[in-house]
């Protein structure tokens, strides 16, 4: 690696919501060799950083500083000085209160070129997210930002309270919690009225995200009761009324639900995406992980032998995937495919074969084998008829049983295998036994199983009162009974947006009722 490749990226990381990065920081990350990151910055923003990047927490949680500054700063210059490309990823925005003029600052004496990337300041971006616009034209055209993070034995302030407490229509405090109590005593002494609204922001952008409102005279009060800790923002003005009519992010219907999604990484993504859209924190916890099949040897047979099938009958997103990797790698293409007529199950199995530029012939109405076997025998294509099902390997026998009953010849495969995700999440296991779960979601008998066993009986037993468990379909249910899991409610239609309608009914208005 060559000496001249050395820079230092000093990243805005955003105030938590990990899309409220920009363009640009996310396109820097992706760069890096090293990134340094610390707590306010969402470790969520590690994934546009290459597999091989090295990843360095340097921490600073409060006063539990991981690394102090000068160590920071030495570390920065020592990864750039050895020729590689640094990211700093800092919360919020690098020059606002982050200390990111005095890592600049290092790099300029170095001799280390650098670029600033800006980020969306704590803020701006957490009222934004509690409905608080920070100015308003009828309301008020300053905005202060504050550190209220002054030691309160300090004699002389930093801060000039006579000026500001009356000088800026909207005040953002910045580190202000534990002080709170001195600012707002600070505010008042210096004449602004203890009417004054008051917001106190915990974990701005984030699913957990809370909002306590108040006045001067009130706040201190408040924020006590909630039991309310830093990292929060204090803003104080006029402005923080607008609230009641702005406040759109606690008013999801699914916000303040932590949610667990047990599916394998590989399959969550559209899931976890729904539940965030609604405002939901989905916590993952893979329980499965997809693997190649033991022996590839008859999935390999069908695909040389392939022409010979009338039909291929897609169960899963994964088999159309790994089908189609397997037809490449052995040397052949979707042009080997012409005349086959193809079934998907589920419309995002439908959309993943779309994405190969391939028709689909056929979507059951119904997300089981039973709908499938139906709608093959309704269109008079079972009964002499060469039907491929490249599938899981524990998939249910169902389908090509029925499918030979009715005079068909089905030939099923391996094309991937679930199994069991060794590595347990032990922040979603402490939450579950700490009853700091809403629901745990199955998706198939596999995640239940699986959950289970990574649980181990004891543990299972303690959470089974302290959450809620749902599951995707009847068969996953009833998997569930057999291991002693309550299922509170079922999806009316087997699918996942199935499950997310169920879901939402079930927050929003209580109806636990499969439709
Ligand atoms: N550079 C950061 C600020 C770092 S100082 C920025 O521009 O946002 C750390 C303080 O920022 C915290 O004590 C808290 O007051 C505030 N802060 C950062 N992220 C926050 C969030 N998501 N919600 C509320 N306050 C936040």
């Amino acid at each position: 690696m060559s000496a001249d490749r050395k820079l230092v990226y000093l990243i805005g990381a955003g105030p938590g919501d990990p899309s409220l990065i920009t363009v640009k920081g996310a396109e820097c990350l992706k760069k890096a060799d090293v990134v340094i990151y610390d707590y306010l910055s969402n470790p969520r923003l590690l994934a546009f950083c290459r597999p091989d990047a090295e990843r360095i927490y340097v921490g600073k949680k409060g006063s539990q500083h991981t690394l102090e500054q000068e160590e920071i700063n030495k570390l920065i210059v020592d990864k750039a000085a050895g020729g590689k490309i640094v990211a700093r990823l800092k919360g919020g925005d690098p020059f606002v209160f982050g200390r990111g003029g005095e890592e600049a600052l290092a790099l300029v004496e170095a001799r280390i070129p650098f670029e600033i990337v800006p980020g969306i300041t704590a803020a701006i971006a957490a009222p934004a997210y509690a409905g608080i616009p920070v100015t308003h034209r009828d309301i008020t055209s300053t905005f202060a930002l504050v550190t209220g993070h002054e030691d309160p034995t300090k004699d002389e302030s930093a801060i000039d309270w006579a000026r500001i407490s009356t000088g800026a229509g909207t005040i953002a405090f910045y580190m202000g919690v534990k002080n709170l109590p001195r600012i707002v005593g600070q505010l008042i002494k210096h004449g602004r009225s203890a009417d004054t609204p008051v917001a106190v922001i915990r974990w701005g952008t984030r699913p957990e995200q809370q909002t306590v409102t108040g006045t001067l005279a009130n706040i201190v009060g408040k924020v006590e009761a909630a039991g309310l800790k830093a990292p929060a923002i204090t803003i104080v003005g006029e402005v923080v009324k607008l609230r009641e009519q702005l406040n759109w992010f606690e008013a999801r219907p699914l916000f303040g639900r932590s949610i667990v999604v047990t599916r394998s990484r590989a399959q969550s993504s559209e899931f976890v995406e729904a539940l965030e859209t609604l405002g939901a924190e989905a916590v993952e916890m893979p329980t499965i992980k997809i693997a190649d099949p033991e022996d590839f040897g008859p999935l390999d047979k069908a695909i040389d032998d392939i022409g010979s099938f009338d039909w291929l009958v897609f169960t899963s997103v994964n088999a159309v995937g790994r089908f189609i990797d397997r037809l490449v790698t052995r040397g052949r293409d979707i042009r080997d495919l012409k005349g086959i007529k193809i079934c998907a199950i589920g419309s995002a199995t439908a959309d993943a074969v779309r994405k190969y530029h391939l028709r689909v012939d056929m979507v059951p109405p119904k997300y089981v084998a039973e709908a499938v076997v139906e709608s093959l025998k309704t269109a008079g294509e079972i009964k002499g008829k060469r039907i491929l099902l490249p599938r899981a390997d524990i998939a249910r026998s169902l389908l090509p049983e029925e499918i030979r009953r009715l005079g068909g010849e089905a030939q099923e495969v391996d094309v991937y295998r679930t199994v069991l995700e060794e590595e347990a999440d032990s922040d979603a296991i402490e939450r579950l036994l700490e009853g700091r779960i809403d629901l745990v979601t199955f998706t198939s008998s596999s995640t239940v199983r699986n959950f289970a066993q990574m649980l181990g009986k004891e543990r299972l037993e303690r959470i089974r009162t302290k959450t809620r468990f749902a599951s995707i379909g009847p068969i996953t249910t009833e998997t569930a009974k057999e291991l002693g899991i309550p299922i509170r409610f079922e999806a009316g239609q087997h699918d996942i947006p199935g499950l997310i309608e169920a879901i939402k009914r079930f927050f929003v208005t209580g109806d636990s009722s499969a439709r």
